[in-house]
């Protein structure tokens, strides 16, 4: 049957219409439909090993357009509906975007789906299905508000599997359920997302806003996502989701070798556990605890097979933001692991004097790293810098027990969305000048390069620019209400709220520009400052940020002296969607992370390969960005992580001074509780917010603050130079090949999971 037979067959079963009759929303569900059906004639990957990718967060984004590409019926289904008098991308508005991650390391485990299966290999992600995710963001006064985000649909990628398990918290016995959402890879065939709920939950626990009763643990379990990917609270109900996750789990990934006769002693042999993060890490002591109490497993079988199978990937190194429970709330939650626990750091304590290294400190808290050391095979960083720094530093004391575990894996993206999908102008334009080869083989990009000096390719890559920066002013424009200039320089921070990402850096050069221009300092070309950013709820700062941030974009863009030359607009909501509108219109990608606190980001490549120059410190993938486009394609500034560690070290960073010493820094600083800013915005926000900047600073903010605002005053400089800046934009899209997630997952499958 062809595409527009089927469309029309399902349409007509539905509605009892052809597609021209139908609205754009039955068209939706018809299309959904359609894709779940193709995808049922998509063989699935199979093979004598598989990976399960455990993760608390799949920040997978909306589906439709990324499934119509991999299935390779994107273009077709675009023409009939448009013959049809359809719009796809309409169509496309419809579709909800699931809210099942923070940040950067949902995201990556969306990307790393994409990539296992369009490699095909076989691999399945396990992880739970939150009914509101994480929190909708809307600013009102000048703030940050949480809402729940219903994102679940009538009309859905989740598929029931009728599928349950038991999963008890000491003896209080839970059910779950499993979804499934296809994974469908490029041109490949397809694996699952597992997606556990559960049976009891109950929606109408949550009142106002995004609260609700936290011990009813049957009723809210899979309600929200802990909405906070760095900042960990001890926090029961986090326990509770992470063992429902991994109990379930385990319980797959036995049921589903049992089912292939698989031997569960070579365990190894057939199944390689990659845990994101230590969020999962109970899934170590939950299989041993299976094996032995219902497999007839001996502890040293048990613990033998598991630590062959479980590898575990560190994503930062913010001490705050690594596990550690107290011993006390495992007992309380989940009894049952408690001894096995025991077990595990009774055999490294008696192996290991080193108080750094054991599993239960003295203060009797468990720290789960130490466990996915210990325990699992491989240990992995996500960025070259990253994992130095775990070696020499952070996890020092492991290193030297096991030099062998420890590896890099740069993270990388998928570009069949953050290309393929989000700027469809750029890569049909790529096609024809260098052949469609990167789409498999991303390396390709860098024939471009000899491009470098064809003024056709070059005045192309500025026009598709220019068309994006039109769509996305259309898109704030009935989104947010704000008019932007699409003939600025469009300088972009979208990441999570953190002090060490510092927005409050960025913040502060706009204020150093807003007084600039007042004092008759006008830029050449006009500036256009967008953020998106959400901050978890409970981090009090982060909240300040946001609050400076909005007041800013109040104060500046309301001033006639200014607004012609500068405007500053927080996108509200930031998410995938929205990332997808943004990244392809902008030409200053801004990583500012304070180096050594940003294990790799993934930002700063999607940006990179749709065209964007990066300003960036040497932190996380920055570095390899500037190693693959050399000093003439990036700007570079601050100190370098060596030297930021050796001022925590010493303790001896002292930001008052960098304030007193500095007049540009301490007019800018000052602004923050002004009168001009306290006539807006609340003086309890921008009071704590200076006084963390002047006292403490943690971030180190002021440290690279000057030099911050030489090489950013630099790049605006060489913008005027159009010549030039279409150069840059050349040599980064023809570089970004490395950061393509089909390379990082070839070598995750070449060095930890060997599936063949
Ligand atoms: C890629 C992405 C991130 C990660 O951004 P970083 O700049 O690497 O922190 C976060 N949120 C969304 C929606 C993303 O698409």
């Amino acid at each position: 049957m062809n595409l527009e037979q089927h469309l029309n067959e399902i349409t007509g079963k539905a509605y009892g219409k052809s597609i021209g009759a139908c609205t754009h929303i039955q068209l939706y569900a018809s299309i959904l439909q359609l894709v779940k059906e193709r995808a049922a004639q998509v063989p699935a990957i199979t093979g004598q090993k598989k990976v399960y990718y455990i993760s608390m967060e799949f920040l997978i984004g909306k589906l439709l357009s990324n499934n119509l590409i991999n299935l390779g019926i994107y273009e077709e289904l675009k023409e009939i509906l448009a013959a049809n008098g359809k719009s796809l991308a309409e169509i496309e508005d419809i579709e909800p975007e699931p809210s099942l991650g923070n940040g950067g390391l949902g995201r990556l485990a969306a990307c790393f789906l994409d990539s296992i299966a369009s490699l095909g290999l076989p691999g399945d992600g396990i992880g739970l299905n939150y009914h509101f995710g994480l929190f909708k963001q809307v600013f009102k006064n000048h703030l940050q508000n949480a809402e729940r985000n219903e994102w679940i649909e009538k009309f859905s990628w989740l598929c029931p599997t009728g599928t349950k398990f038991d999963v008890c918290f000491g003896d209080r016995k839970v059910t779950s359920v499993l979804y499934d959402i296809d994974v469908i890879g490029y041109e490949n065939g397809v694996n699952k997302l597992h997606l556990f709920d559960l049976e009891s939950v109950d929606e109408r626990l949550v009142k106002k806003g995004i609260t609700f009763d936290k011990t009813a643990v049957d009723k809210n379990l899979t309600l929200f996502l802990y909405p906070d990917d760095s900042d960990e609270a001890g926090n029961l109900l986090r326990i509770y989701q992470e063992y429902f996750m991994v109990c379930n789990g385990a319980q797959l990934i036995l049921k589903e070798m049992k089912e292939k006769g698989q031997d569960l002693h070579r365990m190894n042999d057939y199944v390689a556990i990659q845990i994101n993060d230590t969020h999962p890490t109970l899934v170590i002591p939950e299989l041993i605890r299976i094996l032995t109490e219902q497999e007839g497993f001996t502890m040293d079988e048990a613990i033998s097979v598991v630590s062959k199978t479980c590898a575990y990937t560190n994503h930062t190194i913010l001490a705050e933001a690594l596990e550690k429970w107290p011993l006390a709330y495992l007992e309380e939650v989940v009894p049952q692991l408690v001894p096995i626990i025991k077990e595990l750091d009774k055999r490294i304590k008696a192996q290991y004097k080193d108080a750094k290294v054991q599993i239960i400190d003295r203060k009797k808290t468990v720290h789960m790293a130490h466990i996915d050391i210990h325990y699992g095979y491989s240990v992995n960083g996500v960025a070259a810098i990253h994992t130095e720094i775990l070696k020499d530093t952070e996890l020092n004391h492991f290193y030297k027990i096991y030099p062998e575990k420890f590896n890099n894996k740069t993270n990388g993206i998928t570009f069949r969305r953050w290309l393929l999908s989000c700027n469809r102008e750029l890569a049909a334009f790529l096609t024809e000048t260098i052949g469609d080869g990167y789409k498999k083989n991303a390396d390709e990009l860098q024939k471009l390069l000899a491009k470098k000096d064809d003024q056709a390719v070059l005045d192309k890559l500025a026009d598709i620019k220019q068309g994006k920066k039109e769509a996305l002013a259309a898109y704030i424009k009935e989104n947010e209400g704000v008019e932007i200039d699409v003939n600025s320089i469009f300088d972009i921070q979208i990441k999570r709220l953190h002090e060490y990402k510092r927005q409050q850096m960025n913040a502060l050069y706009i204020i150093h520009k807003y007084l600039e221009i007042k004092d008759g300092k006008k830029p050449s070309t006009p500036i256009t400052f967008l953020f998106g950013a959400k901050a978890a709820p409970a981090y009090v700062i982060a909240q300040d940020i946001i609050h400076l941030i909005l007041v800013l974009s109040e104060i500046v863009n309301n001033d006639p002296d200014v607004s012609p030359y500068m405007k500053v607009v927080m996108v509200e909501n930031y998410n995938v969607t929205y990332a997808e509108k943004l990244i392809p219109a902008c030409d200053i990608s801004e990583q500012i992370s304070l180096a050594s606190k940003e294990a790799s980001g993934t930002g700063n490549m999607k940006f990179m390969l749709n065209g964007a120059v990066t300003l960036g410190t040497s932190d996380g993938a920055n570095v390899e960005i500037h190693e693959l486009v050399g000093d003439d394609n990036i700007y570079i500034f601050g100190e370098k992580s060596d030297t930021v560690i050796k001022h925590y070290k010493k303790a001896d960073y002292v930001s008052r001074d960098y304030y007193e010493k500095s007049t540009v820094i301490k007019e800018a600083v000052d602004f923050i509780v002004g009168k001009q800013a306290l006539k807006v915005g609340k003086k309890e926000n921008l009071q704590r917010l200076y006084n963390e900047l002047l006292n403490k600073d943690w971030f180190m903010t002021l440290l690279d603050l000057e030099d911050y605002i030489k090489t950013k005053d630099q790049a605006f400089a060489d913008y005027e130079d159009r010549q030039k800046w279409k150069k840059m934009m050349l040599v980064n899209i023809a570089k970004a090949g490395f950061f393509s997630s089909d390379r990082t997952i070839a070598e995750y499958n070449r060095d930890i999971w060997k599936l063949r």
